[in-house]
């Protein structure tokens, strides 16, 4: 599995200029590398580097690696197409391989510069570090929104598939944050601890409009972005290892009724679970996948009203947050369960071939 991992150069002002310089004079050596190979109709690494290779390095101050990479940016241009000859934006994406570039711990990248090497600082979110020891190979460095980064692609080792027998729902909530077809709850009574205090503490300081109140709004808002992302890192990884064990497949809801929650619900506070959802789902793809666990979405419509006994959809059937009872059979339920079961339930109707023999599963009674 092929995952591009992005990590922020935080660089110092001298480095950001070095940084940029090399940039500029990498892009107008490219440029101009594919300037000589249209003008001589020339369109391989090698014939355009005996033509202009002295010139790069002498008229753009390019190293030797540097300039071996600015005619390989003009050759792949070439590759794609040889009727245009292509100008690199001045500050275009800039390969760096790895004579040009040295991992230097977990924080730190050496960096090749018209200035000599330069040792950048590098940040990077908790989920991303695991994969930091993968890293190796060419990397792009790319700049946008006036920042650095590095654009790096990792190769992820997949298992072998399993064989799932089952379908495992998972019904995404408020109370609890998740919850699974076989009744497991994945509890948000520490994230909503924390949630709650959060919110509390922003009020206060929303109702003063000192400098300093922003300054802690702001500290607090990336305070609980990370408590979040370490929270559902963590409920990705006991999920997809639930599934694995127990040989089933997982089956969420798909992003659609996540987008339609935010329109029926406008608070913040559901603003935030969404942002939330979306992010679990993300982590959970990143861990199903090389875990082999198949990981399918489905359509949720109803399921919070259906129930998953006889099939019956009425508004009435869910009686409150917590309890699930049907009108019609008389079935009675935990309301997040009943949902992660009709999640279950669905996505035996989509993907009947993932299992050989389906079980009990669609039948009432589990
Ligand atoms: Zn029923």
């Amino acid at each position: 599995m092929k995952l591009t991992m992005q990590l922020k150069l935080v660089p110092t002002d001298h480095q950001r200029a070095a940084l940029l310089e090399t940039m500029r004079a990498f892009n107008a050596a490219a440029s101009y590398a594919a300037q000589v190979g249209c003008a001589d109709h020339v369109f391989s690494q090698q014939a355009i580097h005996v033509r202009c290779y002295r010139e790069l390095r002498d008229r753009f101050g390019l190293s030797s690696q540097m300039a071996v990479r600015a005619i390989g940016k003009a050759v792949e241009t070439f590759r794609r197409d040889k009727t245009v000859c292509p100008v690199f934006r001045p500050d275009g994406a800039m390969v760096y391989d790895e004579r040009l570039l040295g991992w230097k711990g977990p924080a730190h990248v050496s960096l090749l510069t018209l200035q000599g090497r330069e040792i950048v600082a590098m940040v990077y979110g908790e989920y991303q570090a695991g994969f930091l020891p993968r890293l190796k190979g060419q990397v792009d460095l790319v700049y946008k929104y006036s920042t650095f980064f590095l654009y790096a692609t990792i190769d992820i080792p997949e298992d072998a598939p399993i064989e799932p027998t089952r379908f495992l729902g998972v019904d995404l909530g408020i109370v609890n944050i998740a919850t699974d077809s076989d009744g497991n709850a994945y509890t948000g009574e520490r994230i909503e601890r924390v949630r709650v205090r959060a919110a509390t503490a922003r009020q206060t300081y929303q109702s003063t409009h000192t400098k300093s109140a922003k300054r802690r709004l702001k500290t607090m808002a990336g305070r609980q972005a990370r408590f979040q992302r370490w929270a559902n890192h963590g409920l990705a990884k006991r999920l997809v290892a639930y599934a694995k064990d127990t040989k089933a497949a997982l089956v969420l809801e798909d992003l659609t009724h996540i987008r339609s929650r935010i329109t029926v619900r406008k608070s913040q506070r559901s603003k935030q679970h969404n942002w939330s959802f979306r992010q679990l789902r993300e982590f959970l793809v990143y861990k199903a996948q090389p875990a082999g666990v198949p990981l399918l979405f489905v359509d949720p419509r109803n399921t919070s009203r259906m129930c998953h006994c006889c099939g019956s959809v009425d508004k009435q059937n869910r009686r409150s947050q917590a309890n699930f009872s049907c009108l019609r059979c008389g079935h009675t339920a935990n309301a997040d369960i009943n949902a992660a079961r009709n999640l279950a339930t669905r996505g035996g109707v989509t993907r009947p071939d993932l299992i050989a023999s389906p079980g009990g599963q669609l039948a009432c009674g589990w």
